[in-house]
C-alpha cells in the first residue's frame, strides 16, 4: 500500500486506546530495523524524519528508501512524518517530496532557536494545516517548549522552562485545527533528559492530563519519549563509550500518557544508543573486522529489538491489519466536508 495518512492511523489508535511510536531515521538500516519491527508485531508506524535528517540522506534518497519500504512490507500501514518542520516553506517542501504528515513546529521562531508568540504560532500553522489539508496530508503543532537541542533544533532551555499552558493549547487546537498536538510537560530531547528518575515534579504528567480533559478529541503527542534504559548505556560504557548517567521517560509514564490522549510518542535517543551499543561491541571485540556489514547488521537488529519493544509496550502491536487506509484524496475530501476525525 501507498504511505497513508497519520491522521487516520491516530484515530484508529485512539479508537483501540493505544499509542503508536514514531521513529526517527536518517538511513537504510533504521528504516529496515523499524519495518522488520512492524511485520513482526504487526504494528502501524511512524518513520519519521528531521530537516536535519533530510539534509543528511538528501531528501530523495530517503523517499525512495520508504517508497521501497512500503513495497516490501504492503501489509503495514506506513507514514512518513516531518519532524519539527520550522517553517510553512519547510513543510511545503516535505509535501512536494512525498511526505504523508507534517509537523510545523511554530513554537520557536524559523531559526529553530528563539521561542516565538502564540500569534506567530497560530499563523504559521493554521497556513500549513490549509495547503496539507487540502492535500489529504495530516498536522501535527507544538504549543510550549521542548527542552533540550536535537539536530540543532530547540531552545536549549531545560524542559520546565516553557511548559504548556491548558488554555493556550485549547486556543491553539481551535484556532488552527491541527490534527495533533504536541505538548511541554517537562521532557528534553536528546541523551540527557533527567538527572535522576524523574517525578512528579520534574516530568508534569498532571499537565498533560488537565489538558487531556480540555481536549478530549485532539491526538496528544510526547516528544523526547527515549526512556534511555540504562542497559543500553551500559553496553556502550562498556565498549570504551562516555556517556555521563542520565534518564529518560520510563515506559509506565508513556502508558499514562496512552490512557489520556496520547497517540503518537517520539522516540531516537534508544535507537541511537542501541545501535552505537552494537557497533561498539564489534569494533572492541573483533578488531580485525573492516566490513561494514559486520558491525551493521548487528547495529540494525539492536534498533529492531528497542522498536519491536516499544510497539508492544505501547499497544500498537497487533493492528496492522484492523483496517483499510483511506487514500490522500479520499481525505482530502473529508477534511473538506469536515468528515475528520475518519473513526467519529
Ligand atoms: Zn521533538
Amino acid at each position: 500500500m501507498p504511505l497513508v495518512s497519520m491522521r487516520q492511523l491516530l484515530d484508529e489508535a485512539a479508537r483501540g486506546g493505544y499509542g503508536v511510536g514514531a521513529f526517527n531515521v536518517n538511513n537504510m538500516e533504521q528504516i529496515q530495523a523499524i519495518m522488520e519491527a512492524a511485520r513482526e508485531t504487526k504494528s502501524p508506524v511512524i518513520v519519521q524524519a528531521s530537516r536535519g535528517a533530510r539534509s543528511y540522506s538528501q531528501d530523495r534518497f530517503l523517499y525512495h528508501l520508504m517508497l521501497a519500504a512500503t513495497e516490501l512490507y504492503p501489509e503495514i500501514p506506513t507514514v512518513l512524518h516531518l519532524d519539527h518542520g520550522n517553517s510553512v516553506d519547510t513543510c511545503k517542501s516535505a509535501i512536494a517530496m512525498g511526505f504523508t504528515s507534517v509537523m510545523m513546529d511554530g513554537s520557536l521562531m524559523p531559526d529553530g532557536k528563539t521561542p516565538s508568540t502564540f500569534d506567530h504560532n497560530v499563523k504559521a500553522t493554521r497556513e500549513v494545516v490549509e495547503m496539507a489539508h487540502a492535500k489529504g496530508i495530516t498536522v501535527e503543532g507544538e504549543i510550549g517548549c521542548l527542552g533540550g537541542i536535537e539536530d540543532g533544533h530547540g531552545a536549549g532551555l531545560d524542559g520546565l522552562s516553557h511548559l504548556t499552558d491548558p488554555d493556550q493549547a485549547v486556543e491553539f487546537v481551535q484556532q488552527t485545527g491541527v490534527d495533533a498536538l504536541a505538548i511541554a510537560i517537562g521532557t528534553s530531547h536528546g541523551a540527557y533528559k533527567f538527572t535522576k528518575k524523574p517525578t512528579g515534579e520534574t516530568l508534569k504528567m498532571d499537565r498533560l492530563i488537565e489538558i487531556h480533559k480540555r481536549l478530549p478529541h485532539t491526538h496528544l503527542v510526547m516528544h523526547g519519549s527515549s526512556s534511555v534504559p540504562k542497559d543500553l548505556q551500559d553496553v556502550i560504557n562498556k565498549y570504551g563509550g562516555k556517556l555521563k548517567p542520565t534518564w529518560g521517560v520510563p515506559v509506565e509514564e508513556i502508558q499514562l500518557g496512552i490512557k489520556n490522549g496520547v497517540r503518537k510518542i517520539n522516540v531516537d535517543t534508544d535507537n541511537r544508543l542501541a545501535i552505537t551499543g552494537a557497533i561498539r561491541k564489534v569494533f572492541a571485540e573483533k578488531p580485525e573486522e573492516f566490513d561494514p556489514r559486520s558491525y551493521l547488521k548487528p547495529a540494525r537488529d539492536a534498533m529492531k529489538k528497542v522498536v519491536a519493544l516499544r510497539m508492544m509496550q505501547f499497544g500498537q502491536a497487533g493492528h496492522a491489519g484492523d483496517y483499510a487506509p483511506i487514500t490522500l484524496a479520499e481525505m482530502a475530501n473529508r477534511y473538506e466536508g469536515n468528515r475528520v476525525p475518519v473513526v467519529p
